[in-house]
């Protein structure tokens, strides 16, 4: 790898390169791709033709870049990678949902799905390769945490997705609600929101662009502080924190009122309301008192509740509810004032939840 641009590479803070390989060009913001050796005596504009071919046009290497000259994209070629990853699996659900399963460098795998919402769409990218914190229900934390994405490594599963399209405009919504805990990657999110929002590369709206946790208050208050209009996502999952703690491990030591403040902080600070996601597991957490808590932890964070049914994950003792029951359970939350919605669960057929893909490959 060349010096220079190990050097210039401002993505990682200096930290060791996520996964190997070669120097990722989606880690580079202009300046440092303009401080290449690569790029050494080459006219400011040779960025910004760079940068359209990769965000605007889909290029996936430099060879096809007609108005650079051939001698730069050689130079290019040898110094940088536009993809870090190869695509390993590519499913396609009967409801138009597609999943990527991309295997990076080092071998480790991690998902990306793109969820048509009529002629829009939603991308959902991976912040972390397996997850930390093990919630009981999901599939991405059984294997434990492998390693964090780069920012790059992030940006590349919205770009392979909005190649998907087949138009690079095509990518309406980005959430960052797949494998891993965004916060828990704290710099390379926040720097992948930067670079997804840029207008040298997708130029996604930061109200476009959701990055759910599951709720870490200092982090989503530091979050508060950057200042961007991002839609924050808590996933509550359970409205006592008796409750919660035999669902998510990690609120051992977070409290619900401890979420409640911190969500409230990102709300005073950005003017975003937050979202409570709230999973319905059959029989655990989707009873009528659970509503009921539940209206009361929204009402204090001023919050809207996205409900979602279970997908259920072999080999995990969860079941989904009825849409009867995730009905019921909507209807005692709106009698409260709350406004809340139940989602479609989508690419069900595709292993639509976080981390099955990625599991049944390795189990496979
Ligand atoms: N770590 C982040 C992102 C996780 S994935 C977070 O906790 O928010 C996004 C959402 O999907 C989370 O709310 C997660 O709890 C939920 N989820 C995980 N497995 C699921 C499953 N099998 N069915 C439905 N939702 C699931």
């Amino acid at each position: 790898m060349n010096s220079s641009a190990h050097a210039d590479r401002s993505g990682e803070d200096g930290k060791a390169r996520q996964g190997g390989g070669q120097t990722g060009l989606l880690d580079l913001w202009p300046d440092a791709l303009r401080a290449t050796g690569a790029m050494r005596g080459q006219p400011p504009y040779r960025v910004t033709q760079v940068f359209e071919w990769v965000y605007r046009r889909g290029a996936d290497g430099f060879a096809g870049m007609t108005n650079l000259p051939k001698g730069l994209r050689e130079r290019l070629e040898q110094e940088l990678a536009v993809y870090e990853s190869s695509i390993a699996d590519h499913v396609q659900s009967r409801d138009g949902t597609e999943k990527l399963l991309l295997r990076w460098p080092d071998e480790a795998t991690s998902e990306c799905v793109l969820i048509p919402e009529g002629n829009r769409r939603t991308a959902c990218v991976s912040t972390q390769v397996g997850c930390p914190v093990r919630c009981v229900f999901c599939a991405s934390g059984l294997g434990g945490l492998q390693r964090n994405l780069s920012a790059g490594q992030i940006v590349e599963q919205a770009l392979r997705l909005s190649r998907l399209c087949g138009d690079e405009r095509g990518l309406a919504n980005v959430v960052f609600m797949g494998l891993g805990e965004p916060l828990a990657n704290y710099e390379a999110t926040v720097r992948a929101v930067r670079t997804l929002n840029a207008d040298w590369s997708l130029n996604i709206g930061a109200r476009r662009i959701t990055i759910s946790t599951v709720g870490l208050p200092k982090q989503m208050r530091r979050l508060a502080d950057e200042r961007l209009q991002v839609t924050l996502a808590v996933s509550l999952h359970a409205p006592s924190d008796e409750l919660r703690r035999r669902l998510i491990p990690w609120a051992e030591r977070i409290t619900i009122d401890d979420l409640v403040s911190a969500g409230s902080y990102f709300f005073e600070r950005t003017g975003r309301e937050v979202t409570l996601e709230y999973v319905l597991l059959g029989g655990v957490n989707d009873g009528p008192i659970h509503a009921r808590q539940l209206a009361d932890v929204a009402k204090r964070l001023r919050s809207n509740v996205n409900l979602i049914r279970y997908n259920p994950v072999a080999g995990l003792p969860f079941s989904r509810p009825t849409s009867e029951g995730g009905r019921q359970f909507l209807s005692v939350l709106r009698k409260r004032g709350v406004n809340a919605h139940l989602r479609r669960s989508r690419g069900q057929d595709i292993d639509g939840a976080c981390g099955q893909l990625r599991r049944r490959e390795q189990s496979g």
